[in-house]
């Protein structure tokens, strides 16, 4: 039997803990500034010096965010690519991962390599290394990412920056991520976000992961500021309806605010990315509205996805 058949045949329970951590380690890559990756009690790693540290974890539940019928490659790349988001919508760049899985005994083993595989190859393509994790027995399969980033001290963008007057815009199309399947193909916006935090000065940033009505709401609270939305002005797929842009979810696009100065020259200067001006700031607290086609003024309610 070849190795790479000895591997579809068998379940994680048949190699073990310490036998899979051998072949994730032999796996994974790894960049010039991890001196101990996995195969220690810890990691070792090298901070650049001056910056902040960013720090972020996200957990994927088989069941709630994925299940077992879907590509293991994308899966993969979710649990990946919703940590890159995060650092990226501090204005950071991410730099480490420590995978932690709870799996099932009798699980594929070449599932779960897949899986690996694609976390290493989308951290790979953003200058992430895993350096470690944890591996249990579970009922069902959870992949826990954590991440750690770094950024400019006053390059940061918090939640709390909005002002009255400033642009609301967002960096992408929205809606129907879960049911198209984008939301596991989707591009963290990594990029875009480090040319904004070179170029421009956000005032506030987040990515949109339980909808952009709920995740402007995080904005708007932190901010003490309030939003009008212009229906027309939101890009979404051909696809989704307005109802599925506003609160879907899982598009992990950036919404960003910027004084209007700025907002006019992100409009008027040639770049490389499409940013599209979707509102303004108000001064009525976590109040947001949308004016419609007709010029309607409506209130929405700020409610996005709880777990709970
Ligand atoms: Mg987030």
């Amino acid at each position: 039997m070849s190795k790479a058949t000895s591997i579809m045949a068998k379940n994680i329970s048949s190699v073990g803990e310490f036998g899979f951590i051998d072949l994730i380690r032999k796996r994974m890559s790894t960049s010039g500034s991890v001196l101990k990756g996995i195969g220690d009690d810890a990691a070792v790693v090298s901070l650049s010096p001056g910056k902040k540290m960013l720090l972020t974890t996200d957990m994927l539940l088989e069941g709630a965010h994925f299940t077992l019928t879907m590509p293991p490659s994308g899966i993969g790349h979710k649990a990946m690519a919703v940590n890159i988001s995060d650092i990226a919508a501090m204005g950071g760049v991410p730099k480490y991962a420590l995978v932690s899985l709870g799996a099932p005994p009798n699980l594929p083993l070449d599932y779960l390599l897949k899986i690996y595989q694609a976390m290493d190859k989308t951290a790979q393509q953003y200058g992430v290394s895993i350096v470690g994790g944890d591996t249990i027995k579970s009922s069902k399969l959870i992949i826990n990412v954590a991440m750690v980033g770094e950024a400019d001290e006053e390059k940061i963008v918090y939640r709390s920056g909005a002002k009255v007057g400033d642009r609301i815009f967002v960096t992408g199309r929205l809606g129907s991520s879960l049911k198209s399947g984008r939301h596991l193909t989707f591009v963290p916006r990594l990029k875009e976000s480090q040319y904004l935090v070179k170029h421009f000065k956000p005032t506030a940033m987040i990515d949109i992961s339980d909808g952009l009505v709920g995740d402007l709401g995080h904005i708007l609270k932190e901010s003490r500021v309030g939003a009008v939305l212009s229906e027309d002005a939101i890009p979404r797929y051909p696809d989704a309806s307005l109802k599925n842009a506003l609160y879907d979810g899982e598009d992990f696009e950036l919404i960003f605010t910027v004084p209007f100065k700025q907002a006019e020259k992100l409009k008027r200067i040639k770049m490389p990315f499409r940013f599209y001006e979707i509102g303004e700031i108000t001064d009525q607290e976590r109040q947001c509205s949308i004016v419609g086609k007709d010029g309607v003024r409506q209130k929405i309610t700020v409610k996005g996805y709880t777990h709970f």
